[in-house]
């Protein structure tokens, strides 16, 4: 079992280098109703059903570095070509480099929502990192929880089961600090008594959280073969040819 918040700092080694963050890809994308993405490198989990597998691995293989400017100006780019309002970071964890992070928010126009889909483990490790984040009125979080329970999120990410605690810990600094967020929750491994109790406990955080937004697995690439390996089940899959690539 691993610590999420030093393999953070162990990750961003690799992936950042003061203001620079490294990125596979850029690109629009039909979720949210059309949104330019950016596909950064690198992450503090090791979920065992990750779409991006092999940049969570082996970061150092994958993506160049870019400054907050150069990321900013790809994603609008593309926002106006596309005739979008908004953009994103996603792929792995955007929050490992807060340097670069912060840079890149500063950097976008107010007029264009920026959502950022994150695990959380950061921003419930450190309540200052919601407190920055708050300074953007642009920002929409989406907090994408790993199973319905510490023990869960430990079976499925590998890590301390701390991290889920942090994960909901993430929900409620943004939510006190003012930032626009929601929960989104992996649920396919997950039985329905949890799921209730989830939502219970996502009520007393704040109102509305008990909405959850639920994720289902979609078997992407060798996922399949590493939830055999790991001996997890799960009835509520998708295959990839349900969904078009371009949505992911
Ligand atoms: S948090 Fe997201 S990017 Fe990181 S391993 Fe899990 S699914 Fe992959």
């Amino acid at each position: 079992m691993y610590d999420p918040v030093k393999r953070a700092e162990d990750v961003a080694r690799i992936v950042a280098r003061g203001e620079l963050r490294k990125y596979y890809r850029f690109r629009p994308a039909r979720f949210y109703g059309g949104i330019a993405t950016a596909d950064c490198v690198g992450c503090s989990l090791r979920c065992i059903f990750c779409w991006s597998w092999r940049q969570v691995v082996t970061p150092g293989a994958f993506g160049r570095f870019y400054s907050p400017e150069e990321v900013a100006g790809r994603l609008q780019g593309i926002a106006r070509k596309k005739g979008f309002d908004r953009v994103r970071m996603s792929g792995n964890e955007p929050t490992i480099s807060r340097e670069h992070l912060l840079g890149v928010l500063e950097h976008i126009s107010p007029d264009i929502l920026f959502i950022l889909e994150t695990n959380g483990v950061l921003i419930g490790y450190d309540e200052t990192y919601a407190l920055d984040l708050a300074r953007f009125k642009n920002l929409y979080v989406r907090v994408s929880l790993k199973g319905t329970t510490e023990e869960e999120f430990s079976r499925l990410t590998g890590a301390q089961a701390g991290g889920f605690t942090l994960q909901l810990k993430a929900l409620e600094n943004l939510y006190r600090a003012g930032v626009q967020v929601q929960p989104a929750v992996m649920v396919s491994f997950s039985p329905a008594h949890n799921v209730r109790a989830l939502r219970k406990r996502l009520g007393q955080i704040a109102p509305g959280f008990e909405n959850i937004e639920i994720e289902e697995l979609v078997l992407y690439g060798n996922v399949e073969e590493r939830l055999r390996r790991a001996g997890l089940k799960c009835d509520t899959a998708h295959e990839p040819a349900d969904i078009p690539p371009e949505q992911v």
